[in-house]
């Protein structure tokens, strides 16, 4: 029987990084934990106890608590935590015991249980993974942070170890941005920025003319925006059908023209990737067929289409729906069940792992996507910490 993994956090120096940063470490079983930096993936196995003989006194700052709505089992973890380690750590000298007691709050520690398990086969010996390449960048998503002032999302991308932000038009015009400063602050960081066009409220197909109208000046302030960012790539939505049962068929001429327009305007150096959208009344580029259709009909080389995994419609194979995309420039990534979009990534149903592992030659970025509305880096750093996780992973699967 496997023992049960648990994570938390760490501070410690990283060989890679030559700097302290956040490391998760996951107990995979009595013996051995492994050791990964969140910021750029390398990884160690090292030997439970004596790793926590060093470091468990003062720098495990804490256990990852899951963000969102799953806190029960934070509020429940120290205590698996610590009768999930080896029995003879609490039997050892009082130090680990009375550091462990101060740093998971406990008041006594559970007897060794009467059935221990078998011991497990002799692991690996302890050292550095091999290092997990990569081809894409992993890109923050704005709304991850979404109280916090764009300049500050740069710097906090940058200290988790994220290669890029995918900023959001709607953030930087409600903060009256100045993009060319953005721009510098990126480059300086070595930061990839992307831009989310306008899109709440958004129309650009709508058969209320003010409403077209005021919607593709929006995009043209989105593509202006962009291209002062130095974004690589402009998401933005398609249009919708402004009666909610028609035919989408009607609306694909206005479409074609209009993402002709701003692709024009955007210009050589900068991507315009359209959406496919969530199956739902209203939206007709839905599929991988509606998407290729899209990118064809405009024929511009700067436009694709953006992969969103959420979007995915629920019971559809992800990996052969990316596969139909004749020309994915950009992912949006986050996790989802039947009923919630946008999750944290490993807290939905979706499996990841095989996305990833379809992912791997891709060389566009993804933009880890989710919302949050309180201020902190919590969601961020989760969500860095799942995709090195989950990445490697997906590495280690058989192609
Ligand atoms: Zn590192
Ligand atoms: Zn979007």
């Amino acid at each position: 029987m496997p023992a049960t993994a648990e994570r938390y956090e760490v501070e410690l120096p990283c060989p890679r990084c030559r700097r302290t940063t956040v490391h998760l470490v996951t107990t995979a079983d009595d013996a051995l934990s492994r050791v990964m930096c969140i910021a750029c993936g390398h990884a160690a196995t090292v030997r439970t106890l004596q790793f926590m003989e060093q470091y468990v006194g003062g720098v495990v700052r804490r256990l990852l608590a899951k963000p969102s709505e799953i806190t029960t089992e934070f509020a429940r973890s120290p205590r698996d935590f610590v009768t999930s380690l080896p029995g003879r750590v609490l039997t050892k000298p009082f130090r680990v015991a009375a550091e462990l007691r101060t740093t998971v709050d406990i008041i006594r520690p559970r007897r060794r249980p009467a059935d221990r398990r078998v011991a497990p086969a002799p692991p690996a010996m302890p050292g550095e993974l091999p290092a997990v390449a990569r081809a894409c960048r992993v890109l923050l998503s704005a709304p991850l942070l979404w109280a916090h002032p764009s300049e500050e999302i740069l710097e906090i991308a940058r200290a988790l170890g994220y290669d890029g932000v995918e900023l959001w038009a709607y953030q930087l015009v409600a903060e009256d941005a100045d993009p060319s400063r953005l721009a510098a602050r990126a480059r300086s960081l070595g930061l990839e920025l992307t831009l989310h066009a306008l899109s709440w409220d958004l129309n650009p197909t709508s058969r209320i003319e003010p409403i077209r109208e005021a919607s593709m000046d929006a995009l043209r302030r989105s593509v202006d925006l962009a291209r002062r960012l130095g974004a690589s790539v402009l998401v933005m939505h398609p249009g919708h059908t402004t009666v909610p049962h028609d035919a989408g068929e009607a609306y694909w001429p206005g479409l074609v023209t209009a993402v002709a327009e701003l692709a024009d305007a955007a210009g050589p150096e900068l991507t315009v990737g359209v959406e496919h959208m969530e199956p739902r009344q209203a939206e007709y580029v839905v599929s991988p067929e509606h998407a290729n259709r899209l990118v064809r009909e405009v024929g511009r080389p700067n436009v694709g289409t953006v992969l969103d995994v959420a979007h995915i419609p629920w019971g559809q194979d992800e990996v052969v729906f990316l596969g139909h995309l004749d020309r994915m420039v950009h992912v949006h990534l986050s996790d989802a069940d039947e009923s919630r979009l946008h999750l944290p990534l490993g807290q939905g149903r979706r499996d990841l792992v095989r996305v990833l592992r379809a992912l791997q030659e891709f060389r566009g970025a993804v933009a880890i996507e989710g919302f949050s509305i309180s201020a902190g880096e919590e969601l961020a750093r989760w969500n860095k910490a799942q995709f090195e996780e989950l990445w490697r992973a997906a590495s280690l699967v058989e192609a």
